[in-house]
């Protein structure tokens, strides 16, 4: 499928940095999204509660003729002739900053092997490539630990053991990843040999830093898997945090090596002390329910905490399932799930979920969040995320959309 056929979600922002991308053309009611109405609060104003101010307005969905996601900084390109026309952004000396967030990975069990067999270990991100490495920060979510300690999980989908090798962590440079949330129910998977005790879970935190990938939410203690990993970029300084609601067993302690547990004490302090040490707050939990596009409590309550504690950002994952997108009053904005990004699950045919999700781009104005798109994906003979058809990716809209109306309380 060309790169061409796929298109993207806009959700759009009011504010100085304003701009308007001509895909309004491409109509599609998705009941749930509505415009933002007014301007936002002041910054540092205190989050106010999500529901029921859905994102900004969508223009979507995506046809043939919609552009494929634009490099960075780039302009938009020329909109069909009978859209909106493009509205530039105000010229101001605020740099522009993109990050691109991806669903979920497992570079380990089939996809493993399919690299293996190719002896290509960036194989599955060279449809993506150009969109990945484009952005100023690329950042994933390993759903799987990077470790040569025993040999890797077998290609059998019923195993829900998922130990990659070393050498795969080549693939993650390639497709230009700077971050990595490691804070996953998998990242003490040790294969099926013998056990480990820790040894998987440093060895992959060992792998990503090795390779230049900074691990989010794991430590050799609860203190250094709960720090924030600060990055500048052109003076705009970037803290994130990572921690995983599901598995206990991956917990750190104090003296203990682990993953940041998504614990209501645990996190809120994370977050106060990232706000005092950067400008934007980006915050990944690894939570919520798996195989369902239902918003839980715990999501909904957990992303209202992190946002009035100071998170800018929350792009979660887990669920193996794309989930709603929503912009808090005071410009958070909060991505329950991506979906799968790089992932074996290519057994949910008829519903395809488990092979859809997508990317997530967020483009900053200095540290003001303007922007997020939402670039659907499917993953291709179950190891390769290319954009998705026009077809599926209005399907993978309308699920987002869909799962906005399942947050628990909405009566839905
Ligand atoms: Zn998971």
């Amino acid at each position: 499928m060309s790169a061409r056929a796929a298109g993207r979600q806009l959700i759009r922002f009011p504010g100085p940095g304003r701009w308007r991308l001509g895909l309004a053309a491409l109509s599609l009611a998705l009941s749930a999204c509505a415009p933002l109405a007014g301007s936002p609060p002041p910054a540092g104003a205190a989050a106010q509660p999500a529901s029921p101010v859905p994102p900004a307005t969508v223009a979507g969905p995506p046809t043939a003729t919609a552009s494929p996601p634009a490099p960075t900084a780039a302009p938009p390109s020329p909109p069909p002739a009978t859209s909106t026309p493009v509205l530039l952004p105000s010229p101001t000396a605020e740099p522009e900053i993109t990050l691109l967030f991806t669903g979920d990975i497992n570079p380990a069990r089939c996809v493993y092997e399919y690299m293996r067999a190719a002896n290509d270990m960036a194989l599955p991100y060279r449809a993506l490539a150009e969109t990945l490495q484009a952005a100023d920060l690329t950042i994933g979510s390993l759903d799987a630990s990077i470790s040569d300690y025993n040999p890797p999980s077998p290609c059998n989908e019923l195993h829900r053991n998922l130990l990659a090798p070393a050498a795969v962590v080549e693939g993650l440079q390639f497709a230009g990843f700077d971050l990595m949330a490691a804070a996953t129910n998998h990242v003490r998977d040790c294969g099926l040999v013998r056990g480990c005790d820790f040894e998987s879970l440093l060895d992959t935190r060992a792998n990503l830093l090795a390779a230049g990938i900074q691990p989010v939410g794991i430590g050799r203690d609860l203190a250094e898997a709960a720090a924030p990993v600060l990055v500048t970029v052109r003076g705009v300084r970037f803290a994130f945090l990572a921690f995983t609601a599901v598995n206990g067993e991956v917990w750190a302690g104090p003296d203990r090596p682990g993953a940041a547990p998504f614990l209501k004490d645990v996190y809120l302090e994370a977050v106060r002390q990232a706000r005092a040490q950067a400008d934007v707050v980006v915050v990944q939990p690894h939570w919520g329910r798996e195989f369902t596009g239902q918003l839980s409590w715990e999501q909904t309550g957990g992303a209202q905490a992190l946002v009035e504690a100071g998170a800018d950002l929350v792009v979660g994952n887990n669920p193996h399932h794309v989930q709603a997108v929503e912009a808090f009053p005071n410009g958070a904005v909060v991505a329950y799930a991506l979906g799968n990004f790089v992932f074996d699950q290519q057994w949910s045919d008829g519903t395809r979920y488990t092979v859809q999700g997508l990317l997530l781009r967020a483009r900053f104005r200095g540290a003001a969040l303007q922007d997020v798109d939402l670039i659907p994906i499917v993953i291709v003979n179950n190891f390769q995320p290319q954009l998705a058809p026009p077809d599926q990716a209005a399907e993978i809209l309308q699920a987002v959309a869909d799962s906005l109306g399942t947050r628990p309380g909405s009566g839905n």
